[in-house]
């Protein structure tokens, strides 16, 4: 059988207990090397086969679960964060459901969520936005036309750029032209979780200055929105004068 599993941002300790419980049971292990932490492997068993789908084609990993599953072994394909999200597993579930070989999938701790706690900050706020949007700015690989980044960016809700973080000069623009202002916050969180983890805060206007100087160039995301103001309103669920499913207004504060 093929396990998915999502590895979580980085830090080796945010993969979920049944992610390492899979982990430590596996045969064999595939791992996304550029992103996926080397530490995870430890948890390795002794003569577990393991591949770094790095340096391998969609074929060549395949070929390896072929192999394993003929030989009735259990496969771990390690995904960075969470596979769900710009992971390529898509192709890898179809090549396994034309061949009839069973996979389950678990998820992972994507980076978004990572790069949110390294900011101290929260996506949904309420009176600010209660949206985000996770997409990536076109690059080598093409971004439907009606998703453009100036077409997302006049939602003016919160949002998260990935695989964007080398192309700093087009984001700022694509983001102006969309509609934010120059001094609308933004971030650039570089390998959030990682021991060499790195938070920039800026704006807009200065986001590709910053990366310049900071010279990030990869394994960062780039967040943007008035989420990472310190104006919102206080949230409704824990408000004293509104009543929930599970707690009455208290009468004190009712009139
Ligand atoms: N499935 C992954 C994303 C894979 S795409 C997830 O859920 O996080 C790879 C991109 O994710 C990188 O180019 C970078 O933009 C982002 N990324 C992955 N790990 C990261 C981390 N620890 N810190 C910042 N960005 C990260």
């Amino acid at each position: 059988m093929v396990h998915f599993v999502g590895a979580g941002p980085g830090a080796p300790d945010l993969i979920t207990l049944r992610g390492a419980e899979l982990l430590k049971k596996a045969d064999c292990i595939i791992y996304a090397g550029s992103l996926v932490n080397p530490a995870l492997l430890e948890m390795a068993k002794a003569d577990c086969e393991i591949h770094n789908s790095a340096t391998m084609t969609l074929e060549q990993v395949l070929d390896v679960i072929y192999r394993m599953e003929a030989a009735g072994k259990e496969t771990v394909r390690l995904h960075t964060g969470d596979a769900s999200l710009f992971g390529a597993i898509r192709e890898q579930m179809d090549a396994l459901d034309e061949k009839g070989i069973a996979y389950d999938d678990t998820p992972g701790v994507s980076s978004f969520c990572g790069a949110a706690a390294a900011l101290h900050a929260e996506y949904t706020l309420p009176g600010v936005s209660q949206s985000l949007i996770i997409t990536r700015m076109a690059g080598r690989t093409p971004v439907p036309e009606k998703e453009k980044l100036s077409s997302m960016a006049k939602h003016q809700a919160s949002m998260v750029l990935f695989l964007s973080s080398g192309l700093l000069e087009e984001v700022q623009e694509e983001l102006l032209l969309g509609g934010y202002q120059k001094d609308t916050p933004a971030a650039i969180v570089y390998k959030a979780t990682w021991p060499d983890e790195k938070v920039i805060r800026c704006t807009v206007g200065t986001l590709a200055q910053r990366g310049a100087e900071e010279g990030i160039r990869k394994t960062a995301l780039l967040l943007i929105g008035d989420f990472l103001d310190s104006c919102y309103e206080r949230s409704r669920l824990y408000d004293p004068t509104f009543t929930t499913e599970f707690r009455e207004a208290s009468a004190a504060k009712q009139q």
